[in-house]
């Protein structure tokens, strides 16, 4: 059976004319190693953010999206210049593409508002440009790819900016859209992040997709592994960003980098590892720009006792506290699934419950963009309570930031949680909130939000 590899480009290591040509370099190398290579790519770095800044400036002056339109004008024409100069075909679908940017701004003007839905048009545009380049940059290097527009191939449900590919219809369209590439000996240059509806109208998997959209081709490809590009050596022990002293993790279970990634190591996203992790395929985090290092390996967990050693810790900012609390509360039946009732009607998802000490007080962990939304939700839901008393407060604190320690076993393994409050309490941190994690592999801890580095940088040194 032939042998087939995805290997999926972040940002940065699509965001200029030096890391093309590396991905051009790996991608050589990769054709010669396997029957069938599909590459996936994100936008060029800053790209998605300035679509989406130039379009919500355009509500209120619609000469912004003229000047937005210029810049990535430049980004991406420059770029082709560079790699591929006679290519104007391209020229002129990329331009088609800011053409249609024009004019969804233009419309946004007009309607003074931007619904999910056009937002969702507006930020794809940034992948079927760099899928263009990246195409016709291999190409002229001999690498012959074709860049694949995938929303004719990622059937998706209706969530606007946070879609769900329907994995059966999809692995249909790959079948009758990309296998023929392959076919053809041409390596598919496809968009990550987009997909459209079975409509046809255009949708995103969520800020970050990319990834997801690695894991949705490695599966519906049935490809025997997929290497995730990035600009780090793999996932480390904490985020290189935050603290210098971080190093690549070699191996990681698919429990341990779940709870990562949810807990904000972005270096992977959450929903890239369960479709992945349920086929058995083999997952590599690799980077761009040092294609010689081994990056980390994601493995299956293997049901063995752990040392129960720390392998990473991570944090999560932008979050918030929302505490209910009153005297009238102990004992009183139902508290606990009217709260996450009320707040599962907003639709937020909550990151972290922390156990509290008596029944008098349940407190939760949201994102503060969600803040008042929950706020006025809880009181309208507990209004009765508030009017009598039994419950005096339902308030939220300002910004925190949950602290994740993670490492398989780590829970069962006495003195573990002891050094990390040694650690922090040494370092001066003071600990708002203890969650038990999701899994049997962390600990959660909240601080405060200017805290994070102090507490993140603490909590490392206790990784050897
Ligand atoms: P890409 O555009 O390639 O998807 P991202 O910016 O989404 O890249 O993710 C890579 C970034 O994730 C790194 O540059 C790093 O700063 C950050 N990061 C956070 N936590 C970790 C971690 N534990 N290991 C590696 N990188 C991390
Ligand atoms: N370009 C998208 C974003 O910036 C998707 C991704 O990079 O994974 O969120
Ligand atoms: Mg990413």
């Amino acid at each position: 059976m032939a042998s087939t590899l995805v290997m999926k480009f972040g940002g940065t290591s699509v965001g200029s004319t030096s890391a093309i040509r590396q991905v051009i370099k790996i991608a050589f190398s990769a054709r010669r190693q396997w029957d069938n290579v599909a590459v996936v790519v994100s936008a060029m770095s800053g790209v998605t953010d300035a679509l989406l800044e130039g379009v919500t400036a355009s509500i209120r002056d619609v000469t912004c999206a003229d000047r937005a339109v210029a810049a990535l004008r430049e980004k991406h024409f420059n770029t082709l210049d560079e790699l591929a100069p006679g290519a104007k075909d391209v020229r002129a679908k990329i331009g088609g593409y800011l053409d249609e940017y024009l004019v969804l701004c233009h419309a946004i003007h007009v309607l003074g508002v931007a619904s999910p839905r056009i937002l969702d048009a507006v930020s794809s545009l940034g992948e079927l440009m760099s899928a263009q380049l990246v195409a016709t940059a291999l190409t002229e290097e001999g690498i012959f790819s074709v860049a694949v527009d995938t929303r004719t191939v990622v059937v998706t449900d209706e969530v606007y900016q946070s879609a769900t590919a329907l994995m059966d219809e999809t692995t249909e369209r790959c079948k009758t859209i990309i296998s023929p590439v392959f076919a053809r000996g041409l390596i598919p240059v496809l968009t990550g992040f987009i997909g459209a509806t079975r409509q046809g109208i255009t949708t995103t998997l969520g800020r970050g997709g990319s990834d997801i959209s690695g894991a949705i081709f490695g599966v519906t490809l049935d490809a025997d592994e997929i290497w995730i590009w990035t600009d780090v050596n793999g996932v480390m022990t904490a985020d290189p960003r935050l603290v210098k002293a971080a190093h690549t993790i070699p191996t990681l279970t698919f429990r341990e980098i779940s709870e990562l990634a949810f807990y904000g190591a972005k270096v992977l996203h959450p929903k890239a590892i369960r479709p992945v992790l349920e086929r058995g395929k083999k997952l590599w985090v690799k980077n761009t720009f040092a294609p010689a290092e081994p990056g980390t390996l994601i493995v299956p967990d293997n049901g063995k006792p752990t040392d129960g050693t720390i392998r990473a810790v991570t944090a999560f900012k932008g979050q918030c506290i929302i505490t209910v609390e009153g005297r009238g509360m102990l004992g009183v039946p139902g508290i606990a699934a009217r709260t996450f009732g009320a707040v599962a009607r907003t639709n937020t998802s909550v990151s972290m419950i922390s156990q509290a000490s008596s029944e008098q007080s349940i407190c939760f962990v949201v994102s503060c963009s969600s803040r008042e939304t929950v706020l006025c939700m809880m009181r309208d839901e507990f209004r009765f309570e508030l009017a009598c008393k039994d419950i005096d407060r339902i308030s939220a604190s300002s910004e925190n930031a949950i602290i994740t320690v993670v490492g398989a076993g780590m829970r069962h393994t006495p003195g573990i949680a002891g050094k990390i409050f040694s650690a922090l309490g040494k370092a001066g941190v003071n600990v708002i909130a203890i969650a038990q994690g999701s899994s049997e592999c962390s600990i959660s801890l909240v601080v405060d939000s200017v805290e994070t580095t102090k507490a993140v940088v603490a909590i490392h040194q206790l990784i050897t």
